[in-house]
C-alpha cells in the first residue's frame, strides 16, 4: 500500500523553507501544470496582525506565490472567506496578507463571501445535514487549489490546520450550516466536494492558547506539505505532541477512508518529526468541561462563539470572577429549547442567534458578539446590546490582569513540557 507523503522543512528563511518543501513533493513543476489557474487558500478568518499568528504568516503566503510562480501559471488568485462575523477583505488587510500577495505577484485577491456566480453541488453519501453546498464557480473551476493554513489551536476542533482551513471556502449562510451538524463531519463532506492538491502548513510560529482571542505564538520555525490533509495534520498533531487518538476529527477521517493518519502509514520526508519536536499547550482537549463547575451548552455553535465563551471563562479566572458566577448557565448557538428550570438573571445567551429567546435570559447581541461582552453579561447579569460608555476603560482595566493570567500560565505549561 503506498504511503502519504509529508515533508517538513526546518530553517530560519521562510523562501528556503517553502521551496524545499515543494523540492521534497516532487518540484513545483511537477506539482503544477503551465498555465493553470492557481488558487491560494490561506487562513485570514479574523482580523489579527502578523504577530498574533491568529492568521497564515503573510511571508509564507507571498513564499508560495513566488514558488509557484517558477511553474509559469496562468493565473494565482488569493481567496478567503473569514469566519462569521468578520469581514475577510478587513481580515486580509489587517493580516498582512493582501500587502505581501500582492508585491509577490499574485493576480487577484477575492472575498468569497462576496462572490455572486455560485454553483449548487450535491453532496452524496454525506455523513453531516449537509445535502448539497455553495461553491464559487472559480473555485470549482480551478485547475489547483493550495491551501495555506497556519496550525493553532481551536476552541470547536482542539486544533485547525489543513481539513479545517478549507471551511473558509464556504459563504456564512453555509459556514453556519456546518455548525448545525457535527464540524468533523460536515468538513468531511466538504472536503467529498472540493479538495486541495496540496497543503501547505505555516507552522513557523503556530498558536498555542486560547486561540483565536488569546493566540500564543510559539517559535517551531517548520513548513509542512503534503497532499494528503489528514497526514499533513496528524503529523503537525505529531510535531507538537498532540495525542491524535483524543480528537475526535480523526476518527471521523478514519471512519470515511479519507487520508491516513498511522505513522506507519506516512512517509516523512526532509526534517525527521524527532527533529522538530516541540511539545505545544493545546488546552480544547477537554472542550467545556474544561470548566466543570459551569454549565455550558455550546452545540451547534458557530467556533467564533466557542471561542469566545472558553476565553471569557479563562478571563473570569483571571479577574476574580470565576468562583463567584458559577450560577449561570451559558447557552450558544441556535437552540430550539433552553434548558428548564433556570432562573432569568442565571441564563446567558449568547449571539444574536438567540435573539428568539431575548425574554428568558440575559441575552447578548452580536453575532458573534463583541470580546468582552460575555463575560460583563455573566458578572452584571445585565444585557449586553450596545457597548456601554465607559467599554474602553474597562476593557483597559481588565487587560493588565489578564495578561498577568497568560504569562502565568504559559510560563506553567512550558516548564512542564
Ligand atoms: S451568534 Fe450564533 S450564528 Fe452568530 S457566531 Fe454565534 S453561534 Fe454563530
Amino acid at each position: 500500500m503506498s504511503k502519504s507523503v509529508v515533508a517538513i522543512a526546518k530553517d530560519n528563511d521562510i523562501q528556503t523553507m517553502v521551496s524545499e518543501v515543494f523540492s521534497l513533493l516532487g518540484g513545483v513543476e511537477q506539482l503544477i501544470k503551465p498555465n493553470s489557474t492557481v488558487v491560494l487558500k490561506p487562513n485570514a478568518g479574523h482580523p489579527g496582525a502578523p504577530e498574533t499568528s491568529i492568521n497564515t504568516s503573510p511571508a509564507v503566503v507571498a513564499a508560495v506565490i513566488r514558488e509557484v510562480r517558477k511553474a509559469k501559471p496562468k493565473e494565482i488568485i488569493v481567496a478567503e472567506a473569514a469566519a462569521i462575523g468578520c469581514d475577510t477583505l478587513e481580515c486580509l488587510a489587517v493580516s498582512g496578507i493582501e500587502k505581501a500577495a500582492r508585491e509577490a505577484g499574485a493576480d487577484k485577491i477575492i472575498d468569497i463571501k462576496r462572490e455572486k456566480d455560485l454553483l449548487t453541488i450535491p453532496i452524496k453519501q454525506a455523513r453531516s445535514a449537509m445535502t448539497h453546498i455553495k461553491l464559487p464557480r472559480f473555485l470549482i473551476e480551478a485547475d489547483y487549489i493550495i491551501n495555506l493554513p497556519i496550525f493553532k489551536s481551536h476552541a470547536s476542533m482542539v486544533f485547525t490546520n489543513a481539513l479545517k482551513n478549507m471551511k473558509g471556502v464556504v459563504q456564512d449562510r453555509v459556514h453556519a450550516d456546518m455548525h448545525q451538524t457535527v464540524l468533523a463531519d460536515a468538513l468531511l463532506d466538504l472536503w467529498t466536494v472540493i479538495k486541495a492538491d496540496l497543503q501547505i502548513a505555516d507552522m513557523v510560529r503556530p498558536a498555542e492558547g486560547f486561540g483565536p482571542h488569546t493566540t500564543v505564538p510559539v517559535d517551531i520555525g517548520c513548513i509542512i506539505g503534503g497532499k494528503d490533509p489528514v497526514a499533513v495534520d496528524a503529523t503537525a498533531c505529531r510535531m507538537v505532541g498532540l495525542d491524535i487518538d483524543a480528537v475526535e476529527y480523526f476518527k471521523a477521517a478514519a471512519g470515511r477512508g479519507i487520508g491516513v493518519i498511522e505513522e506507519d502509514r506516512i512517509e516523512v520526508v526532509g526534517k525527521q518529526i524527532s527533529e522538530v519536536y516541540k511539545k505545544m499547550w493545546l488546552p480544547y482537549l477537554a472542550g467545556f468541561n474544561t470548566w466543570p463547575e459551569y454549565k455550558i451548552y455550546p452545540e451547534n455553535a458557530c467556533s467564533s462563539c466557542q471561542s469566545l465563551v472558553a476565553f471569557t471563562m479563562e478571563k473570569l479566572k483571571a479577574l476574580g470572577e470565576y468562583e463567584k458566577n458559577q450560577d449561570a448557565v451559558i447557552v450558544l448557538g441556535r437552540k430550539a429549547n433552553l434548558p428548564e428550570g433556570v432562573e432569568r438573571k442565571n441564563l446567558i445567551l449568547c449571539g444574536t442567534c438567540l435573539a428568539k429567546h431575548r425574554d428568558k435570559g440575559i441575552w447578548i447581541k452580536g453575532c458573534p458578539p463583541g470580546e468582552p461582552a460575555v463575560g460583563w453579561a455573566i458578572v452584571d447579569r445585565e444585557e449586553q446590546i450596545d457597548p456601554p460608555a465607559n467599554v474602553r476603560e474597562r476593557m483597559a482595566a481588565e487587560e493588565i490582569p489578564w495578561r498577568e493570567y497568560i504569562e502565568r500560565i504559559v510560563a506553567e505549561h512550558r516548564r512542564q513540557a
